[in-house]
């Protein structure tokens, strides 16, 4: 065979360049993940390349598992499977069959889908990478956890989440988050559930998930569960619900269920009922049977709520029958409470009262469930972090299990807010609540990378506090923090979630604004330099006036297509606008 020509040595890398980065954003950006698998199937088809064709399918096979039906997905992980067989490549049989586990596992094969998952993790090639073990891991724990065996579940969970949390995959350490914590409020471990998803969600800040609308709703649904209607308010009328080819339907539909029944617990009947039908028509054409129970109780629900009992009867007798093999207990348990509630009101008391029996035996069930559950969480959070030694002294010291629990439970909850403290202190600066620099050499790059392919412009603004020197001479360097704080809280308070604010050095700011134009982004600063001028901060009885700011602003690509270009030409905008007297905003040119 003659030797490949650097032409095509250069199209096979490129094609494992491409599948790389489509299977890296499979879950920051499934639309561009897909339509990269979808054009390296037909490059590689052409170039005869059968690793990067394999590849590229798996790519797609992955998109279709969380997109489309299962025996679209099981289809081509089935082909994928075989041309990695035939070529020998290991790394991909393992994530091809990770990927058919579970498929297995949602045709409800249980024993088989185990069996492949457990044989995945088992015997790992040397050629896998480590996040690899991932799609197994998570799927044994999911597997497990819906088969009643919560503590393999758990465990399984766990695992994956320390893994991934060690690889620094924020995407993947979001998922196992969002998805531990609504296991654990399935459970009715909501303090557990309500942190876990805390974080989950301030990681969906910074890394866009497609899962998101599960994690906010999820998240909404703990405050509702903690009596917190309010908070879950505040979470969804602050988050839009978005659709668009990143989302999944069956998520909307199920942020809009707890919508909802945040609106009903606040008694606003109105919106709650528009808002449960159209989730219910949502849920009815996705075929999404959890989230069609869900609206069915909070339409009986809203209904009883108004007085209209015959109706809300109706419509939650609709949701016990939707019911399928998967109880899932949280809806079943809400479902008989207002089932029993309903027949009360309206006076049939010994239907009532069999809808009361049911609801307490489920709920004694879950009881035990979930202080099952809780122990488990910690015997297995501490395996994790190594602090068996107190529990096993403990034991010794034969202290009853419940103090054991509590005493653990406290320290676990201790470690995991350090961390939290510790992960938000390795991103902030602690004095003016900015990200670091470190966050902006992280975020910066990855941003022009999704401008460049998605064609979208950002610009980025540096400013300078002028004559900052002399109010630190004047009033000390005291109430130069003070400025720097008050100048900071400006800030947080006009860009938005997607707007990246750094410290970039003492007195300079820099700002990114993500599908921005520079002239727009002068004006979002010129507004930013409006303010801050029109700010005192006091000092003493006294208070000063008349702060400013200089800025210099670049666009990407126009003033620059990477990071140092263009912090660079905003520099020296900022130079010039220093030199025309500060107090303005120059555009690099
Ligand atoms: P201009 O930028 O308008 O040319 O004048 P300036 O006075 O702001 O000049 P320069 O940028 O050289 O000085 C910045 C000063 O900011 C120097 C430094 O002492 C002060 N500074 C830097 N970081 C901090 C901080 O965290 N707190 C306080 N109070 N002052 C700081
Ligand atoms: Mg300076
Ligand atoms: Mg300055």
């Amino acid at each position: 065979m003659p030797a490949p020509t650097p032409q095509r040595l250069d199209e096979l890398r490129e094609i494992r360049e491409l599948n790389r980065i489509a299977w890296d954003s499979q879950h920051t950006d499934p639309a561009q993940s897909i339509a990269l698998a979808t054009r390296c199937i037909a490059r590689a088809q052409l170039a005869s390349d059968p690793s990067g064709l394999a590849y590229a399918l798996l790519n797609k096979a992955y998109h279709e598992y969380y997109f489309s039906t299962k025996e679209q997905s099981e289809q081509t992980l089935i082909d994928t499977e075989a041309r990695f067989r035939a070529l020998g490549d290991r790394r991909g049989l393992l994530l091809a069959r990770s990927g058919l586990g579970g498929i297995l596992m949602r045709r409800h094969e249980f024993d088989a889908a185990r069996s492949v998952l457990e044989s995945v993790i088992n015997d790992p090639p040397e050629a896998s990478e480590p996040l690899d073990a991932y799609y197994a891991l998570y799927r044994l724990g999911y597997l497990h956890f819906n088969c009643g065996d919560v503590q393999a579940g758990l465990r399984y969970y766990y695992k994956a989440l320390a893994l991934v949390q060690r690889e620094r995959s924020l995407p993947l350490t979001c998922q196992m988050l969002s998805d531990i914590g609504s296991a654990q409020m399935e459970l009715g471990n909501f303090t557990e559930a309500k942190a876990l998803l805390e974080q989950a969600f301030v990681i969906s800040r910074t890394t866009p998930v497609f899962f998101i609308h599960m994690i906010l709703g999820n998240l909404a649904n703990v405050h509702l569960e903690m009596g917190n209607a309010d908070a879950a308010l505040r979470l969804l009328e602050s988050n839009a619900i978005e659709s668009g080819p990143f989302y999944r339907e069956g998520d909307r539909a199920f942020l809009m269920a707890v919508k909802a029944q945040t609106y009903a617990s606040l008694s606003r009947w109105d919106e709650a009922e528009s808002q449960a039908h159209a989730a219910l028509d949502q849920a009815r054409q996705d075929d999404y049977a959890e989230v069609n129970s869900h609206c069915l109780w909070q339409l009986g629900a809203i209904a009883c709520g108004k007085g209209q009992f015959d109706v809300g009867i109706g419509w939650l007798l609709e949701a016990e029958a939707s019911f399928g093999a998967e109880q899932n207990i949280f809806y079943v348990l809400h479902v008989y409470k207002a089932l029993a509630d309903a027949y009360a009101s309206s006076a049939q008391y010994q239907t009532a009262f069999n809808y009361l029996k049911r609801y307490h035996q489920q709920y004694e069930k879950s009881l035990g469930a979930s202080a099952k559950a809780q122990f488990f969480t910690l015997q297995i959070q501490h395996e994790l972090t190594q602090v068996q030694f107190e529990r096993d002294y403990a034991l010794q010291q034969q202290i009853n299990l419940e103090t054991l629990n509590n005493e653990l439970r406290h320290k676990v909850t201790e470690i995991e807010s350090l961390q939290t403290a510790l992960r938000e202190q390795a991103m902030r600066d602690p004095l003016t609540g900015l990200y670091n620099r470190r966050i902006l050499g992280e975020q910066l790059g990855t941003l022009l990378n999704l401008a460049r392919r998605s064609d979208f412009a950002v610009s980025l603004v540096l400013l300078d506090m002028d004559h900052f020197k002399q109010i630190n001479d004047m009033h000390g360097h005291g109430v130069g923090d003070q400025v720097l704080v008050e100048l900071s809280r400006l800030i947080h308070q006009r860009i938005r979630d997607s707007d990246l604010a750094v410290r970039y050095g003492g007195e300079e700011i820099c700002l990114v604004f993500p599908s921005t134009t520079a002239e727009h982004a002068y004006a979002k600063t010129q507004l930013l330099l409006d303010l801050f001028r029109q700010t005192g901060v006091q000092v003493g009885d006294k208070s000063i006036s008349n702060l400013t700011f200089s800025a210099g602003i670049a666009q990407f690509p126009r003033d620059g297509t990477y990071s140092e270009a263009l912090l660079q030409m905003a520099d020296k905008a900022l130079y010039r606008a220093k030199a025309a007297g500060r107090n303005r905003i120059i555009l690099a040119s």
